[in-house]
């Protein structure tokens, strides 16, 4: 049967691959050769999940959201990633490459930031274990993101400010692998998603994927069935995303819907809606689709969720959109606003702006009555209240 998962060689499809200066090779050859390995022993298993339960507070609640379900017409649960240690799913990721990393014998860890919560995530685990830890991230999402800088600096990091190009995220991602590049022999760079050379989208799904595993078991508790008949996420390279659906990929019960930035609109020119927009190329030193110009040039993208604003997106999550696994749907800034604000009226529940996203799906979907719907909330809305309060939708 044919899977929606990564094949031998790397690819999904026509999407993914690893391709990265030579240098790297052996670097990357390393990791391919090894993260099954490890990620398969029982000691490695042990030490994971006991930190899951007991650092990250995993399980995470899966909430039948009553008054949003009456809303909707349908058996609408949340999968609760924002009660996580440090308000997201990332952490889910940083843990695992962490425990990975030090069982390869490294001993530096970098890692690269544009909104900051994937730094924030990483120096949380190199200030639990020890470990050094240097962030490159542009100097426009330093301004830009302050707090997220102070708390990485008070868990011990070195933020380095990126003054090339456009001081985002893509160029954080360059500097970063300039830096591996110059250390393949003690460091290891912690990427924060499905992005990235073979074998990173498979290792971060795979992280991940204890968020679907806990669904099924909880949804067969609350419906006595281990399955759902939608699920739901947020996509910027794809990792809450891909979490959610991993166990699922290959049941065509269950239907996938996954929602991008479309920021100010997909024809303003002011968006991060890689699957409309996107064409074929290669970005993080994985071949999908992203958003360039005529020249291949990647161009800046925009999404006023500072964690969605990525050129690119997963490969996995690429081959979805491709072979109509997946529905995608381009959801605009006041679009997601509105439903951050709904979430927080009828279920106390304040979401990330990434996460209002997903949310921002369900005015745009047609359930039956008793479908089962799963929808992700990634992470906590704290980070987002100045813009919140900049946005008001009440
Ligand atoms: C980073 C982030 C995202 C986007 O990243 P994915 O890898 O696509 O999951 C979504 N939600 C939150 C809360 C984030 O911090």
């Amino acid at each position: 049967m044919k899977s929606f998962l990564v094949d031998q060689n790397g690819y999904y499809g026509e999407f993914g691959g690893a391709f990265i200066p030579e240098i790297l090779h052996k670097c990357v050859e390393e990791l391919q050769e090894n993260y099954l390995k490890v990620m398969e022993s029982e000691e490695f298993k042990q030490e994971y999940d006991r930190l899951l339960r007991d650092y990250v507070g995993r399980p995470s609640p899966l909430y039948y959201a009553r008054r949003l379900a009456e809303k909707y017409g349908c058996r609408l649960y949340l999968k609760r990633e924002d009660l996580n240690h440090t308000g997201a799913h990332k952490i889910n990721n940083t843990i695992g490459q962490i425990l990975i990393a030090r069982r390869m014998g490294k001993r530096r860890i970098i890692a690269e930031t544009g909104a900051g919560q994937h730094g924030v995530a990483t120096a949380t685990v190199c200030a639990l274990m020890n470990m050094e830890c240097v962030v490159y991230m542009g100097r426009t999402d330093v301004e830009r993101q302050h707090i997220n800088v102070e708390k990485m600096k008070m868990l011990g990091a070195t933020v380095v400010p990126v003054t090339s190009g456009n001081m985002t995220l893509k160029d954080a991602t360059n500097e970063a692998i300039r830096d591996w590049c110059c250390h393949p022999e003690d460091t290891y760079y912690i990427i924060g998603s499905t992005v990235g050379p073979h074998p990173y989208p498979d290792m971060v799904a795979r992280l991940q994927s204890v968020i679907s595993e806990e669904i099924r078991k909880q949804l067969l508790e609350h419906e006595g069935r281990d399955y759902p008949d939608y699920l739901i996420a947020c996509v910027g390279g794809g990792s809450n995303a891909a979490g959610t659906i991993y166990h699922y990929v290959d049941d065509e019960r269950v239907k996938i819907v996954l929602a991008e930035a479309g920021g100010k609109g997909v024809q303003t020119g002011m968006t991060a809606a890689t699957i409309q927009l996107g064409r074929m190329g290669i970005i993080h030193g994985a071949k999908t689709y992203v958003i360039q110009d005529e020249d291949g040039q990647i161009e800046e993208p925009y999404s006023i969720s500072a964690g969605l604003d990525y050129p690119g997106i997963g490969p996995l999550h690429a081959n979805l959109a491709a072979q109509h696994r997946a529905t995608v749907l381009p959801i605009n800034d006041d679009e997601a606003l509105a439903a951050a604000y709904e979430l927080t009226r009828m279920e106390g529940i304040i979401p990330a702006l990434e996460s209002a996203h997903a949310l921002g799906t369900l005015a745009k979907m047609k359930f039956r009555p008793d479908d089962v719907v799963v929808l992700t909330v990634s992470g906590r809305g704290d980070k987002d209240i100045e813009t919140y309060l900049a946005n008001t939708v009440l």
